[in-house]
């Protein structure tokens, strides 16, 4: 899941509900947004102090690599790492950023620093570092946030909320302004916050206390700044289940390199397990009862769906993450009940001990990694048609509002029909009665198991029924994506975003490839 639940798994009515709200709520909202500017950086002391540069995971890492060995033995010492800690806060209608506070992180900057600019063009959001005296543009990343899906819920209708977030950064001789960027209604970016950060003025945080765990190496296959950093978390392990947590962390990352396009791209990778041991085994899952402390404070029922599991501790999530180099989060929750969640550049989540946990793992990585849309729309109801359908960043979701110029037309062979046919019916027909067992089995709190074996059925009635079309391995464009039955498009029948099966589309994968090549050097570029 990454938009959710809120669509996913609540109805379209009370998208349509929300929608009416907010719209209530604008005469009482008097706050607005955007570009204040902000200065926490009062004093300029040089500090030398930051860049103590090769760190244990680096140095450990360049055995498996000779050529990246070189390289890394050439180039200058990696830049730190900032961390600007910010307060995200309003309603459905309204934002406000406040700064908290910067950070010196432990270890050096795990980015390659002829990749600081991102062109990808991902991302509800773009962060833009600029020299604050003559504007270059010296780093910028796409990514999305906790609070935007939360401001589209039927409590931002009426309430207004704050959430951590953070925005890291390699750092820079000089202050910056750091700009935060959303998308307008056309989907364009403009900024909505600018602060000025000094990282060497002296409230800037340089000293932490020492990593409480060290980082496993899982696969190392070079120095971070060459290689995309995969860091896998735990939360809800106990001091006695941290080889299993390490066992675990194996064995999804093992399934993650056995998926197209993360298994011929492998070595561009490095994965790292850290997890902090807790009290009790699992993490909360309120809507059972369950309520257990966690580090990271990870828990099921987010936003009130069962099944999406996030944090909304950025602090304590950044605070651990630190310890070791990683552009990438996947935390793993000990727990069986089916749940996960990501969001793309922040991170992602998944329950380690169901048994779809290979596909959870992957899923929800393709929504933090690569930005991908859910190409599902569970809900048998239709919504709205006839409305206007904004055209999503997302590469694997369109509104194809012209055909001639679909955003992945590369793969699209000629004389591919356009909307492209699919039983849409047949499937629909069987997904009506799959969510209603579905929702039977968890209001009866029935075991896992059942669900597991539901999910099993469910896919293989879609396998029977896709293969026998003529379309089934055809690029196209197929309607039914992004949680809406009309209106959206997805790349082809079937792909690890729309159901539980074991690849991604074409579309999907080249996304992911875009991605890993952003973060790793490639082999031929
Ligand atoms: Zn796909």
């Amino acid at each position: 899941m990454s938009r959710t639940n809120l669509i996913g798994a609540l109805a379209a009515a009370c998208i349509a509900a929300a929608g009416f709200t907010a719209a209530t709520a604008t005469a009482t909202t008097t706050t607005t947004t955007t570009t204040a500017t902000a200065t926490i950086a009062i004093a300029t002391t040089a500090t030398a102090t930051t860049a103590t540069a090769t760190t244990a995971t680096a140095s450990a890492s360049a055995a498996t690599n000779t050529a990246t060995t070189a390289n890394a033995a050439a180039s200058p010492a990696q830049p730190a790492t900032v961390r600007l800690d910010y307060i995200h806060s309003g309603n459905a209608l309204n934002e406000q950023y406040a700064v908290d506070r910067v950070v010196i992180e432990p270890l050096p900057w795990p980015g390659d620093m002829r990749s600081t600019i991102d062109d990808t063009n991902r991302g509800n959001n773009l962060v833009e570092v600029v020299d604050a005296e003559s504007g270059e543009l010296l780093y910028s990343r796409g990514f999305s946030t906790v609070f935007a899906e939360w401001a589209s819920t039927e409590e931002a209708a009426h309430t207004n909320r704050g959430f951590q977030e953070s925005v890291r950064f390699p750092k820079p001789d000089k202050p910056v302004r750091v700009r935060i960027l959303k998308r307008d209604e056309r989907g364009a970016f403009s900024v909505v916050w600018t602060t000025r950060v000094d990282t060497d003025a002296m409230d800037v945080v340089r000293k932490q206390a020492a990593a409480p765990v060290k980082p496993i190496g899982i696969r190392v296959n070079g120095a971070p700044k060459d290689k995309v950093d995969l860091l896998i978390l735990g939360d809800g392990y106990t001091a006695g289940e941290m080889k299993k947590f390490e066992a675990t962390a194996r064995k999804l990352a093992d399934h993650l390199f056995s998926v197209s396009p993360f298994k011929e791209r492998a070595n561009d990778f490095n994965v790292w397990a850290l997890a902090l041991p807790t009290a009790e085994s699992g993490v909360s899952r309120p809507s059972t009862g369950v309520h257990h402390a966690s580090p990271l404070g990870t828990r099921y029922d987010i936003f009130g769906s069962e099944r999406y599991v996030l944090t909304l501790d950025n602090r304590a999530l950044r605070e651990l993450a630190q310890n070791a180099s990683y552009e990438f989060i996947e935390i793993l929750v000990n727990n069986d009940t089916y749940g996960g969640g990501g969001i793309f550049g922040q991170f992602s989540t998944a329950a380690a001990n169901n048994d779809w946990a290979n596909y959870l793992f992957v899923h929800e990585f393709g929504h933090h990694f690569a930005g991908l849309a859910d190409e599902y729309y569970t809900s048998p109801v239709a919504y709205a048609t006839g409305g206007a359908r904004r055209e999503p960043w997302e590469p694997n979701a369109t509104a194809l509002r012209d055909p001639a110029k679909l955003k992945w037309k590369k793969f699209v062979k000629d004389g591919t029909p356009l909307p492209t046919s699919w039983p849409k019916e047949a499937y629909e027909t069987a997904s009506r009665a799959y969510q209603k067992e579905r929702a039977a089995l968890r209001a009866a709190n029935r075991p896992e198991s059942e669900m597991s074996a539901l999910f099993h059925r469910d896919l293989e009635q879609s396998n029977a029924l896709f293969s026998r079309d003529p379309h089934r391995h055809t690029v196209g464009a197929f309607e039914g994506a992004n949680y809406e039955a009309t209106g959206y498009f997805r790349p082809e029948m079937q792909c690890l975003m729309f159901d539980r099966s074991d690849k991604f589309c074409s579309v999907c994968a080249d996304a992911v490839t875009t991605i890993i090549d952003l973060y790793s050097r490639p082999a031929i570029k």
